[in-house]
């Protein structure tokens, strides 16, 4: 197979570079850019990960993970009244590795599959890497509300549609989609027979309790569904690389020979890890969670007095987007300013989707203190150098 140029091609960027550069020459920068958290890995996790290996569980093992995470994970979704069967959930590297076994286990040549943008920047390259053939239709979300456009989504499905990917709390918006919302994709999905595929990477992130609401609820009303999480975020565990993909027994039977070839298994100590990270108290989410909500509030009111910004707050997850339209500069152009002047790096809405490129992602994931300070200069930035025009 050939690899499709889109996965190679990266968007150059003039931002990207002078990041580049200003991390080569070791300048201090205050990033905004990541979703990643500042508090390094629990020290439970690392010892039980630390223990197996001297334990001697450095050998190979089961492509579907261990029967110790299987049954945690099982038993963590079955407390909230969802069972899950024992060949519909697979360990997998990363929750990005959850998403493209699963995208290699569906799609076959000219299929169709829609995304909501702005998006992920992996979605398109996975989809291009496991089909190449695959035509991708984009969603745009509104700019005003977040929310998705369904006329506009109606119009995309024909009979080649094979999947939708959604993804809440969104990455970049942090927006989180309505109940009434999933229904009517589920009901879409049904009428057209095509598979959802529901990243819920930032499911323990939700800001409003009760606002976020598993496609895990529906799928034993509407068979073809799957979903993908992960350990990276809430627990801090980025690095480890570990997730995993729940779906139709099918599909996760053939996922598993495809992981056998590729990886063999997850290493049995990172699933250890994972399995103490599972027996954390629910305080510790909380704790974290209520660092982001608390990072989302400043940004709120910072830029609610600023006339050139808006924001629509976030709802969960780890990001925030701001309008940065009235300040009619392209987000590149906006965000390289930025850094040259403030070492405050933002990411440039146009990595998500052309049609965002007036917008700014801000990552609310950062301390506190450095996220306090990186705002501050922003806002600085933007009053001295745009207020004269
Ligand atoms: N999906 C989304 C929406 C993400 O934002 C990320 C990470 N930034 C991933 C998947 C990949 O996460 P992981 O580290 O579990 O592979």
């Amino acid at each position: 197979m050939t690899i499709d140029k889109s996965v190679i091609n990266r968007i150059s960027l003039e931002f990207s570079a002078l990041a580049r550069n200003k991390n080569c020459d070791g300048t201090q920068i205050l990033s905004l850019g990541l979703g990643e958290p500042s508090f390094s890995t629990p020290k439970k996790i690392i010892d039980a990960a630390y223990k197996s290996m001297l334990k001697g569980e450095n050998k190979y093992a089961s492509p579907w993970g261990t029967p110790e995470l299987l049954n945690k994970i099982r038993k963590s979704i079955e407390n909230n009244h969802i069972s899950i069967g024992p060949q519909e959930l697979i360990i997998t590297v990363g929750s990005k590795q959850a998403l493209s076994l699963c995208l290699t286990s569906i799609l076959e040549e000219n299929d169709e599959i829609i995304i909501i943008s702005p998006s992920y920047v992996s979605y398109k390259p996975q989809i291009k890497m496991a089909e190449k053939s695959t035509k991708i239709k984009e969603v745009s979300l509104d700019k005003l509300t977040l929310r998705v456009n369904f006329k506009e989504l109606q119009k995309t499905i024909n009979s080649k549609t094979k999947a939708i990917l959604i993804n809440s709390p969104h990455n970049p918006t942090g927006a989180i989609l309505s109940k009434t919302d999933v229904e009517k994709i589920v009901k879409l999905a049904e009428l057209n027979n095509f598979y959802i595929i529901s990243d819920e990477i930032y499911s323990t992130m939700v800001f409003k309790k009760n606002s976020f609401i598993s496609l895990l609820k529906y799928r034993r009303h509407y068979e073809k569904i799957f979903v993908i999480n992960g350990f990276s975020k809430c627990y801090s565990m980025t690095g480890w690389r570990i997730g995993y993909l729940i779906g139709p027994s099918k599909h996760i039977k053939r996922v598993s020979i495809l992981q056998q070839h590729l990886n063999t298994n997850i290493p049995v100590f990172i699933q250890r890890g994972a399995e103490a990270a599972l027996d954390l108290p629910m305080t510790f989410i909380d704790k974290y969670k209520a660092h982001l909500i608390s990072n989302s509030k400043y940004l709120n009111k910072a830029i609610s007095s600023n006339r050139f910004l808006s924001y629509k707050v976030t709802e969960g997850g780890m990001f925030a987007m701001v309008n940065i339209s009235k300040l009619y500069e392209n987000s590149d152009l906006f965000c390289t300013k930025l850094l040259k002047a403030t070492n405050v790096a933002v990411t440039p809405g146009i990595v998500f989707s052309k049609h965002w490129d007036d917008h700014i992602r801000v990552s609310l994931a950062g301390d506190k203190l450095e996220f306090k300070e990186a705002i501050k200069r922003l806002l600085n930035f933007i009053n001295t150098k745009y207020n004269k025009r």
